[in-house]
């Protein structure tokens, strides 16, 4: 058997660690001695047992030889280094199953972010909060390539999702622990994580933070981002509405589908057989067919939605419901 050298990375919550600090990074070598010494400033003040998670995401400019140094040097100070570039949304998701503490702050390793933040963050959450986003009121960033689209994204994604946020692309975001244990990270889903948070239920508020523009490095991303954010936009309107009844909207449709086929074939008999007319070369015929067609196939691909849904839900012991509370006397019963 192959020894399970990677057990630690699984081992479960540590209490005594408030707050983890997780930060992807992808060739921000030039960032690092800042960021790590500005998120250890605001987080010294705040006096509560914390680490920070610097997640390498294979970056090819020795960003991950200063990461080990620094992680060698300081016991709050743990680097992921990962083995190849994953993207984003996985080295966030590294760092979440890494993360010990109670609370999960992610900010990006760019110090667009400004982790002197992170205290207004923990306010807004202890007033009942699960999820809280930053909103970069006076983004730094260019404003035809980067702020334009983002701003349709985020008119998009707040229509599609009935989260309202005013900016769902900052990474500087609290959550607490459970709700991002709750969720499934995939394709580059980390902009959807106030949407997912909301889909199991999370109660979710948003406050303005300090953005500043990148000093170092250059982003990592171009317009191409928009067309992916699209269809991730998508598979999560698809997991909001359907996710536990796809029945009912694939099986609605075909029946919707089929029936009108059904009916346009039964007129279509009648009038070959009562009126005598050929109908061999009528388009109705055609729609007829398509519709009975596309009905049959829409009620079956329900029926398959249906059975993997149910995979997902049981291979994963995932309930199709999340407890916020549970309150109970702990008496015995009388008598
Ligand atoms: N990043 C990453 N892997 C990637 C791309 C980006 O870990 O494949 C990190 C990057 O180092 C930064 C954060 O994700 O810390 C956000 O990236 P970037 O600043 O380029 O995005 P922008 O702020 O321009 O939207
Ligand atoms: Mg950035």
């Amino acid at each position: 058997m192959i020894p399970l050298n990677h057990a630690p990375l699984l081992q479960p919550a540590v209490a005594n660690i408030a707050l983890s600090i997780v930060v992807p990074i992808y060739n921000e070598r030039d960032s690092i001695p800042a960021l790590v010494s500005v998120i250890q400033a605001s987080l010294e003040k705040l006096a509560i047992p914390y680490e920070i998670i610097c997640v390498d995401d294979g970056s090819k400019d020795g960003s991950a030889d200063l990461l080990r140094d620094y992680a060698q040097q300081d016991r709050n100070l743990t680097a992921l280094l990962l083995r190849r570039n994953y993207g984003q949304t996985p080295a966030m998701a590294a760092g979440f199953d890494h993360a010990k503490g109670d609370v999960i702050i992610t900010m990006d390793g760019d110090l667009q972010n400004d982790p002197a933040d992170i205290p207004k963050l923990l306010e807004k959450l202890n007033e009942g909060y699960d999820l809280v986003s930053g909103w970069r009121k006076y983004r730094q960033d260019n404003k035809v390539t980067r702020l334009l689209p983002s701003q349709i994204a985020n008119w998009l994604i707040s229509l599609v999702t009935e989260v309202k946020l005013h900016d769902y692309g900052c990474s500087l975001k609290a959550y607490r622990r459970e709700v991002v244990q709750d969720m499934n990270l995939y394709g580059e889903l980390h902009r959807f994580l106030p949407a997912l948070a909301f889909i199991e239920g999370a109660r979710i508020a948003e406050i303005p933070v300090n953005h500043h523009a990148r000093k170092f490095g250059s982003s990592k991303y171009g317009l191409g981002r928009t067309f992916r954010v699209v269809m991730d936009l998508m598979t999560v309107y698809f997991m909001k509405r359907f996710l536990t009844k796809p029945m009912h909207v694939f099986g609605s449709l075909g029946m919707i589908s089929a029936v009108s086929g059904i009916g346009l074939g039964v007129y279509l008999t009648l009038v070959k057989i009562l009126a005598g007319q050929d109908i061999g070369d009528r388009p109705l015929l055609i729609l007829a067919v398509v519709l009975f067609l596309t009905g049959i196939q829409l009620f079956s691909f329900g029926l398959l939605a249906e059975l993997l849904m149910r995979t997902y839900h049981e291979s994963q012991k995932r309930p199709i419901y999340r407890i916020r509370e549970v309150v109970a006397q702990l008496s015995a019963p009388e008598g």
